[in-house]
């Protein structure tokens, strides 16, 4: 372990810790992996590659848990998510910076995640006093009412992607925890810190079981996966893996919601308002190191906007500042570990051989202090088209493709051939364009002069073709997820 100067000491660990039935416990498994600070690349801890075992002592203790927890009175259970608000708020600072740590994100980013993962359990909050009540209808039939119930369907498993280490876990769990289900996390194993500190949070909040934490990679998940005390699955990561997780998960007769990975597209129109615009896409395509589902990563200008906007975009993206994320002023932290950065470099000498025009080039950045941090700069390529792997291909880094079209038909045709239907943005001021774009193009998430188009909690995280697999979406959607129906028809002689 390395003396991490900003770290605060609680937030070091040396092991990466499980949470089982109430208990910070270790994993029972051997086999353990280091993680890091990516912007100082130096090691942080380890992180278990948890068994097969330790997956099921999580299911039998959030089964256990279930027994109560689902009886409890709705008005008594939301008290315990009160309580995780206030609680949250108040580590905010060292959640924000142990995410910072351990993902590389700005200490603001990080910030800005804990207020949309707390805002998701004012979400849950609200729904357990809403729509959790059902419906009911007097004479359906003669002397006879009828009348519908939601149930809580048991254990839920949540497994997450290393980018938003604690925001997307809870799309999730304060859902489950209201509706009376009870839960098992497998965070990131590249990012597992930030999930290690609210586990310390929600054991002293929550009965032992109710919420556990297992941390892993494959095994681990598999193990969720095929258990058969686990009734519904979530997952947010890269689509070949939800893919995967779609087709087993259903194969073991569970309910999916696996959101996938993104390629997102920009579109600006003459008549948008440039410097808006451009202070809009720059902190869209470079913020967090590019490694947001929703950043953008194609900029496609239409008619003759294109010079003035190449020309604006590309001093912007020039001005941003790499460095590390706890420092003041860094705009672009670094990429969260070295297989990122060489996969990053990797596409960009794919995108000289493709024959795109490498207008600005982020390679040879230089953070002084941290030379050995993973830190590569704003990138942009000009003169892209739309069959070369990197107009095509996620590559979830600081790298902008630009590339030309017509008009606005010409445009959305290129979004919708893309395979991904995440999230898409236009600029312009016109509102029949942007009407027009919005209704036609096949995204989840679309964005009018809005670059990362993130719903709030209490809306679905939207996301159509291989960004999307399943019928009901993160956050608000969790509803009918998480719940069942239950139809009582009833009469009185
Ligand atoms: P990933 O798919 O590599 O990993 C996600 C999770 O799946 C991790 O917990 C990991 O342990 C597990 N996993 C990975 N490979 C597995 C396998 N073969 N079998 C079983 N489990 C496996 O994704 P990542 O790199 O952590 O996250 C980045 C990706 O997530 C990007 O593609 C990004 O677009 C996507 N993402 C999508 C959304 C969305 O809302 N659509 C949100 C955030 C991130």
């Amino acid at each position: 372990m390395t003396n991490n100067g900003n770290m605060s000491l609680h937030i070091i660990h040396d092991k990466i810790m499980n949470l089982i039935n109430g208990k910070l416990v270790e994993s029972s498994s051997h086999d353990y992996h280091p993680i890091f600070d990516p912007g100082k690349g130096e090691e942080i801890g380890m992180v278990p590659f948890s068994s097969k075992d330790d997956v099921d002592k999580a299911v039998e203790s959030a089964s256990d848990a279930f027994e109560s927890w689902s009886k409890l009175p709705m008005p008594d259970r939301l008290q315990y998510l009160f309580k995780l608000k206030v609680a949250m708020e108040e580590k905010k600072k060292e959640l924000a910076t142990a995410i910072t740590i351990n993902h590389g994100k700005t200490l603001t980013e990080a910030i800005g995640e804990l207020d949309r993962a707390i805002q998701n359990i004012e979400s849950a909050i609200s729904l357990g006093y809403t729509l959790f009540k059902g419906q009911y209808m007097r004479s359906v039939a003669v002397k006879i009412d009828e009348i519908s119930v939601r149930e809580p369907i048991g254990v839920v498993g949540i497994i997450a992607p290393f980018n938003f280490p604690i925001m997307v876990p809870f799309w999730f769990i304060p859902y489950a925890l209201v509706y009376g289900d009870t839960v098992v996390v497998k965070p990131s194993e590249i990012t597992p810190l930030g999930m290690m500190l609210v586990g310390e949070i929600l054991q002293k909040i929550f009965p032992p079981g109710v919420v556990n934490i297992v941390n892993g990679a494959k095994e681990s998940v598999d193990r969720i996966l095929e258990h058969g005390d686990i009734k519904a699955v979530t997952f947010v990561g890269s689509t070949n893996t939800a893919k995967y997780i779609y087709a087993k998960a259903a194969e073991h007769g569970k309910r999916v919601s696996a959101s996938g990975g993104a390629k997102n597209f920009a579109v600006v129109m003459p008549d948008a308002k440039l410097d808006d615009t451009v202070s809009n896409l720059i902190s869209s395509f470079f913020g967090s190191a590019g490694q947001r589902c929703l950043a953008n990563a194609n900029l496609v200008a239409v008619g003759d906007v294109y010079n003035e906007l190449k020309r604006k975009f590309v001093a912007a993206s020039k001005s941003m500042r790499v460095g590390y994320g706890l420092d003041e002023g860094t705009d672009v932290g670094p990429v969260v570990n070295e297989n990122a950065l060489r996969r990053i470099r990797g596409y960009i000498e794919k995108g000289v051989e493709e024959g795109a025009k490498l207008i600005l080039d982020g390679r040879d950045v230089k953070v002084e202090r941290y030379p050995k941090g993973y830190y590569i700069g704003p990138t942009i390529f000009d003169e892209v088209s739309p069959d070369m792997v990197i107009a095509k291909d996620e590559i979830f880094g600081p790298v902008a493709s630009i590339l030309h079209v017509r008009n606005l038909d010409e445009a959305i045709d290129l979004v919708n051939r893309s395979r991904y239907g995440n999230a898409s943005s236009i600029f312009t001021s016109a509102g029949g364009v942007a009407r027009e774009f919005a209704s036609r193009v096949v995204a989840g998430n679309v964005g009018i002069n809005i670059g990362v188009a993130q719903p709030m909690a209490f809306f679905p995280f939207a996301g159509m073709k291989e960004s999307f697999f399943g019928a009901l979406h993160p956050q608000v959607e969790t509803l009918d997820l998480f719940t069942d129906r239950k139809v009582i028809i009833e009469r009185w002689f």
